[in-house]
């Protein structure tokens, strides 16, 4: 038997019994969409640099395949939270400029400058331990100095950055650490008429222009994220943190992918299991929250909130033999149930893609819409209860 790893025909399609499964569940990710989001992005914020931030396994779709399309891309910086998310990274062979920026006060801040890892600061707690990390480690940290401009959630407030300068320079003239960066980070900027951005953009001018008076030889200031990128070419400086636009994905309300150029890079797809005609009235999943109106035809998808697939989400749209179908019941944690329809030969349906949301099937946001939350949680709740596949293109397997 010949191993048929063709997406769409692979074998299980057709039901065969006994032959080797192909997928029953499967988070597709096309890196040539990876890479295509990311120059599109660099060619919006030239001459700014692009960092790609890849924090949460990459918003789900995979830590170091999609570092590794971005750098080819033309990305210039990593970024991602914790320094357990950037080891791996260094681990993995990768050289370019790398920046974490959410510690506690047990973070392996050592490891992390060993590894050269840029390092972003808040506090004064984070300094000391960093400086002490450094003698630790004989090598003076790169640190980010971050400001808190108005976001109310990490960030020095602004009544502390003379003192966190103070500190900061002190460390410096011993050697234990070098300020590169001042950063911040906007708060609603995927609503571009707000004012607030204004603001936070104003003192965080002032802000590097103080870190500069105290003698700081910057490397960047950085700013925007998705939506600031794509509606604030004012926020842009020397670097831009890019997350879920890399994904593919919109963080507007009004304006799709589509219209900003923009493809989105997750497919999560699912074999229908089982495919059975119900009576009118029949209840549907816990609690039956659900029952349907006529005799019909529901169909069962292996995929629950143990996958990742919110619980919350109610008729939440699902395309399976050319028809996009609402969600019936609700999410349990291994399934849910689609409602077919009325069918002649339900069990043709058997083995049939069930497409949640990407590529041909509809978008994470009207999953998101339907579970009450936003995009960015769709997509990076996706747990790694289901597998992923790197592909190229929205259909082909990836050719390396
Ligand atoms: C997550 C994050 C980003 C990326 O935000 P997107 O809106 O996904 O582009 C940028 N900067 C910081 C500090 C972040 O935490």
């Amino acid at each position: 038997m010949t191993a048929n790893l063709d997406p769409l025909t692979g074998p299980g399609v057709a039901g065969s019994p006994g032959t080797a499964p192909g997928f029953e569940r499967r988070a597709e990710i096309d890196l040539s969409a990876i890479r295509d989001n990311v120059k599109r992005v660099i060619e919006l914020a030239a001459p700014a640099t692009v960092m790609a931030v890849v924090k949460a396994d990459a918003y789900g779709h995979g830590t170091i395949p999609v570092v590794q399309a971005a750098l080819q891309a033309g990305a210039g910086w990593i970024g991602a939270a914790h320094i357990s998310e950037a080891l791996p990274i260094r681990a993995a062979g990768v050289t370019a400029p790398l920046l974490a920026w959410l510690h506690t006060v047990d973070s392996p801040f050592a490891e992390a400058i060993t590894a050269n890892i840029d390092l972003g600061v808040s506090s004064g707690w984070e300094l000391e331990y960093i400086a002490a990390a450094a003698q630790q480690a004989e090598l003076p940290a790169r640190v980010h100095l971050k400001i808190d401009t108005g976001l109310g959630r990490n960030g020095c407030p602004p009544d502390r950055w003379d003192e966190l300068l103070g500190a900061a320079n002190a460390y410096q003239e011993e050697g234990l650490l070098r300020v590169v960066g001042v950063f911040t980070h906007l708060a609603v900027a995927d609503e571009p008429d707000r004012e607030e951005t204004d603001e936070q953009l104003a003192a965080f001018r002032e802000s590097v222009s103080l870190a500069e008076d105290a003698g700081f030889d910057l490397e960047v200031r950085h700013a925007a994220n998705t939506p600031a990128i794509l509606s604030r070419p004012d926020a842009h400086f020397d670097l831009v943190r890019l997350g879920l636009g890399m994904y593919g994905l919109s963080p507007f309300a009004d304006q799709s992918s589509a219209e900003l150029g923009l493809r989105p890079a997750m497919r999560l797809v699912a074999r229908v299991t089982n495919v059975k005609k119900v009576p009118k009235g029949q209840g549907v999943s816990y609690g039956l929250t659900y029952r349907t109106g006529e005799a019909t035809t529901l169909g069962l998808i292996p995929l629950g909130y143990g996958d990742g697939v919110p619980r919350s989400a109610v008729e939440a749209p699902v395309l399976v033999d050319g028809r996009v179908l609402p969600s019936r019941g609700r999410i349990a944690m291994d399934q849910f149930v689609v409602d077919l329809g009325p069918l002649e030969d339900p069990e043709s349906l058997v083995g049939t893609e069930a497409v949640l949301f990407g590529g041909d099937g509809p978008a994470a946001d009207a999953w998101a819409t339907a579970a009450g939350t936003i995009n960015y949680e769709i997509v990076t709740r996706v747990s790694q209860r289901v597998p992923r596949v790197y592909v190229e293109g929205s259909w082909g397997p990836a050719d390396g």
